[in-house]
């Protein structure tokens, strides 16, 4: 079995900047467990991926434009002060309400904080930069109709609600 479209992939990975700094890693915790070709992970490592057998490994620098895209100036704007709860501070991500009763609220990050107004960044934390993947692949299995039907991967044994 190789990972193709369809195919539920088992990963330890290690995502770093370019100059080595670890942002996030399953090494120590879950491996990461995701339905290839359907978008779950970003589009450069899907394609690093692609037609690898268990026991791969590599590592590659994915750029912005293949990770989580470039950043976007209209991202960031500002909001009235008292829209937003008192004790918000700069740094911290808050999560905006969303249209869609059964979607996550859609992450922000508070920039700046004034007396008359708070500045927020919609842009994903990693947007704008290049990536560093340090993957193996351990694990590949044949995803459920349910998962396929769904475009991602559920954990296994798991009864998962989520359509
Ligand atoms: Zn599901």
């Amino acid at each position: 079995m190789k990972a193709t479209k369809g195919i539920v992939v088992t990963l330890q990975y290690t995502l770093s900047s370019t100059d080595g700094e670890v942002l996030e890693t399953s090494v120590g915790d879950e491996p990461l467990e995701y339905l290839h070709g359907f978008g779950e992970i970003v589009p450069g490592l899907e394609k690093v991926i692609e037609g690898a057998d268990v026991g791969f490994k590599t590592k590659a620098t994915i750029p912005a434009a293949e990770a989580y895209g470039e950043r976007d100036d209209d991202e960031v704007f500002d909001v009235p002060r008292g829209e937003l709860p008192e004790d918000i501070e700069e740094g911290e991500e808050i999560y905006a309400d969303s249209d869609e009763e059964d979607e996550e609220g859609i992450p922000f990050t508070v920039v700046k904080v004034t007396d008359e107004s708070v500045t927020l960044d919609g842009n994903h934390p990693f947007a704008g930069k290049d990536l560093v993947f340090d993957i193996e692949v351990i694990g590949l299995r044949q995803a459920s109709a349910e998962e396929l039907e769904h475009g991602h991967a559920h954990a296994e044994g798991e009864e998962e609600d989520c359509d």
